[in-house]
Order: C-alpha cells, then structure tokens, then sequence
C-alpha cells in the first residue's frame, strides 16, 4: 500500500513522471494529453523554459526569506505586475500560497476592514448556492457545494447562501436574461436586507462558476446590478477568480468581461502556472487606507507566504502570456473549440449543454435532453468519463455539482494556453469517444 493518502483514498493514481508542452507521461511511458491543465492551472504547458528558468534562477539566488524581515525583488516585481493590470481601485496585492488560503485572508481582510472602520457588528458573508471558493474552514463556509460541506459540519463560520447566476438552463422559462439576472440581484438585495445591512460584510461569487458547475458565464448585466446592490448597502464585492482568472477566459481577469471591479479579488492557478504554488489577493486602496490608519497590520501571515521562487515563476508566466500573445489564442481556439465540441457532441442525447469562455468550457451531461433531468449520481458519470478519457490518454476534469438539491454531471476542459487547431481536434474526438 502507498504511504500516500491519494485523492481517492482507495486507488492509487499513476505515476507521473515527466511532462513537456501538452503532454504527461507516466512510469509506464503512456502518455496524457493535458486538456484541463490538471484542474485550469497549467495555463503555458509544461516544462516552459523561461519558467524553468526563473524558477532554477531564484532558487538559486534567493529562495527564501521570510516576509517578516525582507521583501523580496520578484514580490515586488510581481506585485508591480499585477496591478498595472488590475480592474480599476486596486492598488494592493497580499501574496499566498494557493486559492484557498488566498479566500481565507479575502474574507479576513474583509472583516478586518470592518473592525478597523468602527463597524465590527459587519461579520456576515453572503454567497452562492453552487460555487466552490476551497477547501479550509472559511472557504468552505462560504462555498455552496454541499457534500464538500457536510463532513465537517457544523462550520466554524456560517454564510448565507442565494442562488447563483447562470446563463443557462436554470432560469425560468419565459425570463429574459435581463429580467434573470435582475431577479438574482434583487434576491441578493433581499437577502442583505433581512440580515440587516450594517451586519454584513461582503458577498463573494466566481466571476465564472468554475468546478462545481463547469464554466457557466453570468448572465450580461448581472454583475453590474450585484455591485449596485452591494454599494448601496455599503457591502464589499469580493469576486474569487482563483479559476477563471489569469486569463483562463481570454481576458486576464474574467470581471473585466463583466464592466465592473471588485473590492476584493482572489487569484491563484494559473498565476504559478503549475510551476509555484502561488495565489494573491488584490484589493482596493480603500481598505488599505483603513488599514494603515488602524491597526497598520494585516493580521494574516503563512511561513511561505510572498515566497521569493513563487514569486519569480509568477513574474515570468505574466511576462510570458504577454510577449507570447497567449490570450488572443486563448479567445481564438476557446471558439474553435466551442464549435468542434457542438459539431462533435451537439446532437448527443445525453449531452444537455456545452459551454464556457475563452479555454474555459464545459460539457454537461443529462439523463434526459428534453427535461435536462440529470443522471442517479450512484452512477457517478463524470468519473467514469474521466478514466475513459483517461485510458485513450486524455486528461478532462469531471465533476458532479448539486444544483439546488439536484445532481449534475460535467466534464471540464481547461487547457494550457498554448494548445493549436490541432490539439483541439484530437481534445474533442478523444473526448467525443469518452462520452
Ligand atoms: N476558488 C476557486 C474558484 C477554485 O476553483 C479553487 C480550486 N479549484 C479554489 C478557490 C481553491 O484553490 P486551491 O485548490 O488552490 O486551494
């Protein structure tokens, strides 16, 4: 038996030893082709020599050096980086170890912004009913994907939860989109309102739904209304991009596409790239200013935290997706791959919808076309199209969401960023053949 606790506690997984561009390979030799990008995180390939680079470089300059004596020149790079494309008001970056970590100090910032404003009774966090913000105790309070939630109950921290936004099947009937998403909005406004507003301290969403329901976008307008709601109520907006940020959907922030800016915004993923664990939080000078003239102290702080390699390998992916174009083919094969998944799956009778932006789409799998009633989840479906994906050596990354009390079934493709026309081709066959 391994001494390692494997994902799936009672199966060991292959193992993986050596990966170039698109593709893994195994100790056996057989070889994967990455079209999730393990889970949305390798946005360059692997082995990118200019991350490798970075990475071999620093570690062999500055490793390490603990943010309670030193900055570091890559933090500070990176940081520098990071803001200059940053949605407008954000003029701050907290560097983490991964997204998780990087939701956890979202919602202690928030709360401390409150405390340090003379409004420490702002303690509730209102979030959505199908959405994953990670896996610690805070992450999951606010996270809706319940059976993540139920080993652990009761939380330590409790949220609120309203229904999330899609721009899909799970609006009712004769809705226009306007009409949807000015529902949510209003259900959100409803919500802040029976908590009483000078309770609550922030709402938190996924730009786009990411692992729970597979790349579902928001409906236009959706978001502008929630950042009115939450102005009006003096609430903070923190938008977790830890998924669909760093230009997984063909922009490098997915709220751009949206027209707003949060106060608060959680990246991570794609920011290492696979390279570094690394994630970030950005947020608005605002809360800054209200913690320079508090307590002058963020009362958060990993051992790694702003860590000098993870640093330089952000430094060079941001650097890289730039000189390299990559975004514009992000958009680019993201359509080409939309249209080969419809033409290749489209007509599929269990197939209930295909989805997503930039390399950021989805494939839902439903019992029943017509009444989109999803599969026994005894079944578990997405898991099988995985090692079916698996044996013709195709990495997709399947979930099975609980939407509303109902079970759904979906396969995500993330690829880096590099893919070509190609690629997207043998993604979609081998997939069409998993399916
Ligand atoms: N937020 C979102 C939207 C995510 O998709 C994830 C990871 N799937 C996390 C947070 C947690 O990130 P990590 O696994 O790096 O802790």
């Amino acid at each position: 038996m391994s001494h390692v606790l494997h994902r799936a506690a009672r199966a060991k997984p292959p193992t993986a030893v050596r990966a170039q561009g698109l593709v893994i390979e195994d100790k056996e030799g057989r070889r994967y082709l990455d079209a999730s990008g393990g889970a949305a995180v390798s946005c360059l390939g692997h082995g990118h020599p200019r991350v490798v680079e970075a990475v071999r470089h620093q570690a062999g300059t500055l490793a390490f050096a603990h943010t309670g004596f030193f900055t570091s020149e890559p933090a500070e790079q990176l940081a520098d980086l990071l803001i200059g494309q940053a949605p407008a008001g954000i003029d701050q970056v907290y560097f983490t170890c991964g997204g998780s970590e990087s939701v956890e100090a979202a919602l202690k910032l928030a709360r401390q912004y409150f405390v340090e404003t003379g409004q420490p009774q702002r303690r509730h966090f209102i979030a959505r009913r199908q959405s994953y913000h990670g896996n610690t105790l805070g992450a999951l309070a606010v996270g809706g994907n319940m059976w993540r939630r139920e080993p652990y109950a009761p939380l330590l921290m409790e949220a609120h939860h309203v229904a999330p936004c899609f721009a899909y099947r799970f609006k009712e009937e004769a809705e226009s989109e306007e009409a949807y998403g000015a529902r949510l909005a209003d259900e959100l406004e409803a919500k802040i309102r029976e908590l009483g507003p000078e309770t609550v301290a922030a709402f938190v969403a996924e730009t786009v739904v990411g692992a729970t329901a597979g790349a579902v976008p928001p409906v236009a307008g959706y978001f502008r209304r929630v950042r009115e709601v939450c102005d009006r109520h003096g609430v903070l907006l923190i938008l977790d991009e830890v998924m669909s940020g760093m230009g997984r959907t063909g922009t490098l922030h997915a709220c751009e596409q949206e027209g707003i800016a949060p106060d608060i915004m959680t990246i991570a993923k794609g920011l290492g790239a696979g390279y570094q664990p690394i994630g970030a939080v950005l947020f608005s000078r605002r809360i800054m200013e209200a913690l320079l003239a508090g307590s002058g102290a963020f009362m958060h702080g990993h051992t790694y935290n702003g860590h000098p390699v993870a640093c330089a390998a952000g430094v060079a992916v941001l650097e890289t997706l730039r000189e390299e174009n990559l975004l514009e083919n992000v958009r680019a094969m993201g359509e080409l791959m939309q249209s080969r998944l419809d033409a290749r799956l489209g007509q599929n009778p269990h197939v209930g919808d295909i989805r997503g932006r930039g390399l950021f789409r989805a494939v839902e799998l439903v019992a029943d076309r017509e009444s989109k009633a999803c599969f026994d989840p005894a079944l578990k479906l997405n898991a099988r199209i995985k090692a079916e994906a698996m044996q013709r050596g195709l990495m997709v990354y399947p979930m099975g969401g609980t939407v509303d009390g109902r079970q759904g079934d979906h396969v995500l493709l993330a690829p880096p960023f590099i893919v070509g026309p190609s690629d997207v081709e043998t993604i979609v066959e081998r997939l069409g053949e998993a399916v």
